[in-house]
């Protein structure tokens, strides 16, 4: 085993603060950060370094160098941009470089997805990064590539750049945030990878009729995860598998779950700027304020009464079908609920009609609204997460660390976070549901109203012990930090290399 800090490129399509869309950004933003503060084994700190595309919804971003990139059958030019993010951590602080690879013609459009020409996006974005790599004679031990926008890159490295000496010691790491969306293209995709039909097996890219860039990363990186262990086994079935469960069960062996972590700086109650009254596990009495504030700004009456939230991508994974069959019931009880999201129109509608019928008691807000977010972790009671599946899931992260307690299904990531609140023992920091049925969401969101209702003490120990939990990214930093020397050791017995 090599004991001295590690070479870290991290590669995704998204990048909180420049662009996101959902929570693989946030992990993308956030990650890095504690892998290039992170104290581990007493080693200095690790080079850490991210590349994102470089989409037209960031403004400003330094021009470092330009190169063609011959891809698809011709040269394209790559501009390589850099900004930088900060991260500080128990008194260190690193600057982060995050290069950012700009293309007019495929990355200058409004939106970040979803496109007709995905695949030569971001099959251009991997030939790049690889391009630009040796360019800055910056040789990682690691690339840990992110869902199927990267997928390629393990492919690439192990077939077109398998003779290149510059990346005879890169391992890489590739990581499942989501396995719904798998980049699943035509077959003439192989051609704008620069591969031969004879990738065009279910061995290598082939997926039911499909070249998968999915496939490409669970098939060829070095080791795997994903962000939950209670994910990483679900996906090995056909339940939750998505018609990848094979292919991952073949790799059973160097498949792992890793949970996310968040930002504890950023998501802090005690300094959040954007609460109306900061507050800590000590002071939580002071979230009320934060309740009324919230219930003001929804147009909702404004009174002790429990809140439930819920902030999400309105699409079919989120199980909102299952508020959808409870609502009247709901809306029976003394309540109110506070909806913000925004994605499938049919689930917007869905919200803005219940808001319509019951507009004292549903605040509805469609969009996405980083600050109305908070407020809303920071001015509910409950957190309500009925996932059909969820890999790790944010939400549930960030409310309790806001001292509201989520309701979720228990699945994936909720499955790992969540314990549900034993009045016995005094254990659990939340309510849970494991059939996916408005019955049994309705049963879990009655048990937390009813100890809300019953016994505020309680409650209260619960808001206080909820807080108290420790989702900061250090722990998972380190786990990583140890996936990471397991794949380069793989690498290295792949190759017969020794890696000092
Ligand atoms: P997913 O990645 O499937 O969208 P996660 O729970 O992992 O789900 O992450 C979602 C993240 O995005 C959370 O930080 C959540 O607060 C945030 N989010 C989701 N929808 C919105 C919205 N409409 N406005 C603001 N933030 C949102």
């Amino acid at each position: 085993m090599f004991d001295r800090p590690l070479k870290i490129l991290f590669v995704s399509s998204e990048v909180v603060p420049f662009a996101k869309t959902g929570g693989l950004a946030d992990v993308a933003g956030s990650l890095p950060k504690a892998l290039a503060t992170v104290v581990d084994h007493g080693l200095p700190h690790n080079d850490v370094r991210v590349v994102m595309p470089r989409y037209k919804l960031i403004e400003e971003a330094g021009y470092l160098m330009d190169f063609p990139v011959w891809f698809a059958d011709r040269n394209h030019e790559a501009i390589i941009r850099q900004r930088e993010i900060e991260a500080y951590f128990q008194g260190a602080q690193q600057t982060i470089p995050v290069y950012m690879i700009d293309n007019y013609h495929y990355y200058y459009r409004d939106g970040i997805y979803v496109f007709d020409d995905e695949a030569e996006r971001f099959g251009f974005f991997c030939k790049a990064v690889l391009e630009l790599l040796p360019r800055l004679n910056w040789q990682p031990d690691v690339i840990h590539c992110n869902d199927w926008q990267t997928g390629p890159i393990p492919l690439l490295l192990k077939t077109q750049y398998a003779g290149d000496p510059f990346y005879s010691r890169t391992a890489t790491v590739y990581t499942i945030h989501n396995l719904q969306y798998q980049g699943n293209f035509p077959k003439e995709v192989l051609r704008v990878l620069g591969l031969g039909s004879e990738y065009y097996r279910p061995e290598e890219l082939e997926f039911y009729g499909t070249v998968s860039f999915m496939k490409a990363g669970i098939k060829y990186a070095d080791v795997l995860n994903t962000v939950s262990r209670a994910y990483a086994r679900e996906i090995q079935t056909p339940e939750y598998g998505q018609r990848m469960e094979g292919v991952l069960r073949q790799r059973s062996d160097e498949l792992y779950g890793i949970i996310n972590g968040i930002n504890y700086h950023e998501f802090d109650p005690k300094t959040d700027p954007r609460l109306h009254r900061n507050y800590d596990a000590a002071g939580a009495e002071h979230k009320k304020e934060n309740k009324y504030a919230l219930q003001r700004e929804m147009n909702l009456p404004v009174r002790d009464v429990p809140v439930l939230g819920l902030i999400s991508r309105l699409v079919d994974q989120k199980g909102l079908d299952l508020i959808a069959e409870i609502i009247d019931e709901l809306m029976r009880l003394d309540l109110q609920v506070v909806v913000l999201g925004s994605g499938d129109k049919h689930y917007e509608n869905m919200f803005r009609e219940m808001k319509e019928r019951y507009p004292q008691k549903i605040g509805v807000h469609i969009g996405f609204n980083a600050v109305l977010a908070q407020r809303i972790y920071g001015g509910s009671d409950m957190f309500l997460m009925p996932s059909r599946f969820e890999p790790c899931g944010l939400g549930q992260l960030i409310s309790l660390r806001y001292g509201t307690i989520p309701i979720v299904r228990e699945t994936g990531g909720l499955a790992d976070t969540v314990n549900e609140y034993d009045p016995a023992t005094g254990n659990g920091n939340g309510f849970r549901f494991r059939e996916y049925d408005g019955r049994a969401l309705y049963s879990a969101i009655a048990r937390a109203l009813k100890l809300y209702r019953d016994d505020r003490e309680v409650w209260s120990r619960l808001v206080r012990n909820a807080m108290e939990m420790d989702f900061s990214w250090a722990r998972s930093a380190v786990e990583y930090l140890q996936l990471y020397r397991e794949a380069i050791e793989k690498m290295a017995d792949r190759r017969g290399i020794r890696i000092a």
